[in-house]
């Protein structure tokens, strides 16, 4: 963990998340991926969960692009996030979407000393990857949802092809991310978020991997999880 911060977080990527943040809700932005990849991940949490009157957190919310769609399927969403800015952009574009979600900026452990076991589904996506210590997030994550309720993460796995597609593909190759925006040290086996969510009582349900072909230019969810992936978990107790 970061010792030079009291939160489990790093300041020069919430610096970078901010820097961006008036593009949120570009499509042809620097988000465009996260736009693209969100119909996907949507209708995989809605098919395991059925979110209409779920109570969902979306840890690491950003803009609030899942959180919004989430709160579309009619889930009563709450998105934090340590980006103010991002919290910022995500309150106003609630003016033009109409989506109301409650939005705080609150660190996940801070949230889960407050309210515990609150939440029917939890989902922090790509977000561990950024932080200190991914496995205190996790734990987090599974203090906040209720007993079997299902918490979901998405994040990079780490390997010479996860590197060259996510690092040299993504942001050298196709300019679809700035560089620098992954660090690859910090990406993350599913045997290694398997551990975390273990110890955490979280089992682990399903993996689903997330691939993007650069010929078609698509999105699609598979079982190759060598890159990108989808890890859906139930507390167990
Ligand atoms: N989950 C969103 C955004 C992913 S981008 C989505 O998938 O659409 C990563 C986000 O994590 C950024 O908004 C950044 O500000 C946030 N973040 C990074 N470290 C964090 C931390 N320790 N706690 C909460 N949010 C964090």
């Amino acid at each position: 963990m970061n010792t030079d911060s009291p939160l489990n977080a790093d300041d020069a990527e919430l610096q970078k998340f901010g820097d961006l943040a008036h593009k949120w809700w570009d499509k042809n932005s620097e988000f465009k991926p996260l736009h693209e990849i969100n119909p996907l991940r949507l209708n995989w949490i809605d098919s395991l969960v059925a979110l209409k009157g779920k109570r969902v957190l979306d840890v690491g919310c950003g803009g609030g692009i899942l959180s919004e769609s989430m709160y579309f399927k009619g889930a009563d969403v709450t998105g934090i996030d340590l980006g103010e800015k991002a919290l910022n952009v995500a309150k106003l574009h609630q003016l033009e979407s109409g989506a109301q979600v409650n939005y705080q900026y609150i660190s996940v452990e801070q949230l889960a000393a407050a309210q515990p076991a609150s939440f029917d589904v939890v989902t922090c996506m790509e977000m561990l990857e950024h932080v200190p210590d991914p496995a205190a997030i996790v734990a987090a994550c599974a203090k906040l949802v209720r007993a079997n309720g299902a918490v979901f993460f998405s994040t990079i796995n780490r390997n010479p092809k996860a590197y060259l597609f996510a690092v040299l593909g993504a942001e050298y190759l196709l300019n679809m991310l700035p560089k620098g925006t992954h660090d690859y040290a910090k990406f993350i086996k599913p045997s290694e978020l398997s551990g975390w969510a273990r110890q955490a009582d979280l089992n682990v349900a399903s993996l689903r991997g997330m691939s993007f072909n650069p010929i078609t230019q698509h999105y699609s969810l598979g079982d190759d999880v060598t890159v990108n992936y989808l890890m859906h978990t139930v507390l167990t107790k």
